[in-house]
């Protein structure tokens, strides 16, 4: 349908001011933080449910394909248009829409920020613990349709854990409502944990009941400064099995310590070969008699240096080191490869050291880092495109880390979803029957083919 026509059509569902067919606005709602880029046939701009529903039903008639969209912080071209797809951004459907206290809960829309609410309902004494990095800049929307999470998860759990409830639209344009605003509850199918995750293919999610925990009255931090990679992953694997659960178990290997150090100008240890962020909260009086037991206990072999913060501003100094990491990776190379693999937490061991084998045995280094208490390691894999031994390795190289990862019983991603980046590798982990079912279920959500089409799961 051409530029004109569809302005047309898409006037007769939504005020002027909603929708835009212009060049420069389709383009530049095609990017996400992939990389990757397309083309988009027009940019709508919902409100509310109901113009959700009057956008779909549109589209479902005029076989058009929509691409639900937050804020295109996502790392898996998931929103990125392959075929001139509208995209629908939740950008204006910004309303937090009810705090309920009494029953720990918050309704809102998908288009809020994360560090937003975070904001509003620690006033109220409370937050939502999906805390990606991005929180400043990234919807509910989009966490909720990854399962983003960050550092809490490991104690607090993915937005799967933390959401009560759902109001979604259908490829067929029918609004649903998923879920209770209970914190108990067995009626029907669970759709509420089937449409988080499922990357905008099955339904646009246009408000949620998040489930909401008090905030601790304190944290104590601790850094932890290792002489090997293998001193680090086996205190990971101790400290998970002591009773308490930190509410936060970051790694870091020698490459990303190095880097964050050097470019953060910390002036750490230097020989230091990895590092663990670890935080536990609580009530004071729990927090100090937690760390009276385990400060003693924390794993000692190949250990360099023990830090502990108790105040805010000795909190942010310890965590420096994780902060700097991030923006300092490209200087390494100017391809990198992010994946976000999962093994359980005591094969880390295993996989750290089989990563550094893969990455001698291809020529290509790789840096580690990432959420070591669920298991979670951020793979960088990180390579020069006019290396010809970088470009003959680097297709190999990663199936042989995604090889590696589920021979220790783990999977492909963690919080990152598939989208168009890590869509062919899923038959590596998910066997034929259960691909088709998912495909069967995508069919009964959007029996016209019209949601993110194409995106995390492969043609059949
Ligand atoms: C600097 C940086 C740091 C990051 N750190 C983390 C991190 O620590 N942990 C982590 O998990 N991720 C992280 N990410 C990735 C990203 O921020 C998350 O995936 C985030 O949840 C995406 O939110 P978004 O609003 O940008 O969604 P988008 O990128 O716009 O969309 C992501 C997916 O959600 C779907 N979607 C969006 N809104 C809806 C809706 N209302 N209904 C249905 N489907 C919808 C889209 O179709 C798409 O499939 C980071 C990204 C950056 C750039």
């Amino acid at each position: 349908m051409n530029r004109s026509r569809l302005a047309q059509r898409l006037a007769t569902v939504l005020p002027r001011e909603a929708y835009s067919t212009d060049a420069a606005d389709c383009l530049a709602y095609g990017v996400d933080n992939s990389k990757r880029s397309g083309q988009a046939a027009a940019v709508v701009f919902p409100e509310d449910t109901g113009q959700v529903a009057r956008v779909v039903r549109l589209c479902h008639e005029h076989r058009l394909p929509l691409i639900p969209r937050g804020r295109g912080t996502g790392t898996a071209a998931a929103v990125v248009p392959q075929d001139h797809e509208i995209v629908l951004c939740t950008a204006r459907m910004n309303k937090i829409l009810q705090l309920d206290s009494a029953n720990r809960l918050v309704v809102c829309q998908p288009g809020v920020l994360n560090q937003d609410l975070q904001d509003h309902l620690a006033e109220a004494g409370f937050f939502w613990p999906p805390d990606p990095t991005s929180a400043a800049i990234c919807s509910i929307g989009g966490n909720l349709a990854v399962n983003s999470a960050g550092p809490r998860a490991v104690k607090y759990g993915t937005p799967r854990e933390n959401t009560l409830g759902l109001t979604a639209v259908t490829g067929s344009g029918d609004i649903i409502h998923t879920g209770t605003r209970t914190t108990k509850g067995v009626v029907g199918y669970d759709l509420t944990r089937l449409l988080i995750g499922s990357e905008g293919t099955l339904a646009v999610i246009t408000e949620a009941v998040l489930k909401l925990t008090p905030k601790p009255e304190s944290t104590v931090t601790v850094r932890a400064l290792y002489d090997s990679e293998s001193a680090a992953t086996e205190a990971i694997v101790a400290l998970m099995q002591h009773p308490e659960t930190p509410s936060a178990l970051e790694f870091m290997d020698a490459q990303a310590f190095t880097l964050a150090n050097e470019h953060g100008q910390l002036g750490l240890p230097a020989q230091t070969q990895a590092m663990l962020m670890v935080e536990y909260d609580g009530s004071q009086a729990v927090l100090q008699a937690l760390m009276a037991v385990l400060a003693p206990r924390f794993p000692k072999a190949g250990l360099l240096d023990l830090q502990q913060a108790e105040t805010r501003q000795q909190r942010k100094s310890l965590w420096a080191a994780r902060k700097a990491l991030s923006p300092c990776l490209r200087s390494l190379a100017p391809g990198k490869i992010n994946e976000d693999v999962v093994v359980p937490v005591s094969r880390l061991p295993e996989l750290l050291s089989a990563l550094r084998h893969i990455s001698r045995q291809y020529g290509i280094p790789i840096v580690n880092f990432g959420h070591a208490g669920n298991g979670n390691i951020h793979v960088n894999i990180l390579y020069h495109p006019d290396n010809p031994q970088h470009v003959a390795g680097i297709d190999r190289c990663l199936e042989a880390v995604f090889e590696t990862v589920l021979k220790l019983g783990g999977t492909l991603s963690g919080e990152h979803g598939i989208g168009l980046v890590k869509r062919d590798f899923l038959p590596l982990e998910l066997e034929p029957a259960a691909l088709d079912v998912m495909r069967r279920i995508k069919a009964q959500f959007d029996p016209a083919n019209i949601l993110n089409p194409g995106k995390a799961i492969p043609p059949g």
